[in-house]
């Protein structure tokens, strides 16, 4: 009995601790499935994050990529751009280049002479004479049985002077055009014999100082004036259509009154091409007035109608 008794004891004493301990290797082995649990979802976690991270900066590289891209495809725009206009400035410039080449070229053919300023400074040289002349029909000479010539490509626009003057009723022709060096000097030398050499140096150009050596300068006369080259040719009609006109044709009053160059020439007419011409009329200027430099800007033009 009493051992049944202790064994009753005992066995509920064991009976106990056997609890105790299952219940305690449950709890240990909850706490470690917990800890373990909590483990696994601290990696998850942290993996998550590393992924989320990773995703985010591959998104940012992925957004950054196209950026540059982008970036690359305006630079890639621009520089189409950039060429094109490169190319476009190649072409200007060849443009201008040919232009320029034109230029030249229309320059080449025009004697610069014909534009320069003659003075006891700048004259021109005894033995030029133009390159081309013309023989004047005898229908425009005041003198008929006298040969009269003039520079070739200035010749149309003095021939359109002259039938328009007549077309207008008005009579203009020609007294005296190209003068070559020798004519000038006879013509100086008899000037100096009538008047004495003060007189003749004022009064006929001294030898190749003339414009009329250029074969473009012409004087003009007009019915009733008895064949002379007279300062009352201003009292004229045909002056006063020359004074509206001439400028029209190209042509220019070398020596107005009261010029500090020379003696007043009312008759006296030079050819310095219409686009000239037609400045210095707008402008109320004379050529001798002019700067020898921005007078010869227009020698491309002087033939231009
Ligand atoms: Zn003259």
């Amino acid at each position: 009995m009493k051992y049944t008794s202790n064994r009753g004891f005992l066995s509920g004493t064991t009976l106990y601790v056997v609890v105790i301990v299952l219940l305690g290797s449950a709890l240990i082995y909850g706490y470690r499935e917990i800890y373990n649990l909590n483990k696994k979802v601290g990696t998850l976690t942290t993996e998550l994050a590393s992924t989320t991270a990773l995703f985010s900066q591959n998104a940012n590289e992925l957004s950054q990529n196209i950026t540059d891209l982008s970036a690359k495809a305006s630079s890639t725009d621009q520089n189409i751009q950039d060429v094109k206009n490169q190319v476009g400035g190649v072409q200007n410039t060849l443009g201008s280049v040919s232009g320029s080449l034109g230029t030249l070229e229309k320059l080449s053919r025009i004697d610069p002479v014909i534009l320069k300023k003659y003075s006891k400074v700048y004259f021109l040289n005894e033995n030029y004479t133009p390159a081309h002349l013309t023989i004047l029909p005898t229908e425009y000479l005041f003198s008929p049985n006298r040969t009269e010539q003039f520079q070739t490509e200035s010749w149309p626009f003095l021939k359109n002077l002259l039938d328009d003057a007549k077309a207008s009723g008005v009579t203009l022709f020609v007294k005296s055009a190209y003068r070559s060096f020798a004519e000038q000097q006879t013509l100086k030398t008899a000037y100096t014999i009538t008047y004495g050499a003060g007189t003749a140096n004022s009064f006929s150009a001294d030898q190749g100082y003339s414009e009329h050596q250029l074969g473009t300068t012409v004087d003009l006369i007009t019915s009733g004036m008895n064949g002379q080259l007279s300062v009352s040719f201003d009292k004229t009609l045909a002056y006063q259509w020359l004074t509206n006109n001439a400028y029209r044709y190209g042509f220019v009053l070398s020596y107005p009154k009261g010029n500090s160059y020379y003696i007043y020439e009312p008759w006296h007419w030079r050819f310095v091409g219409v686009k000239l011409a037609v400045y210095l009329h707008n402008n109320n200027l004379k050529f001798y007035d002019m700067d020898q430099r921005e007078i010869d800007s227009y020698l491309v033009n002087t033939f231009d109608f």
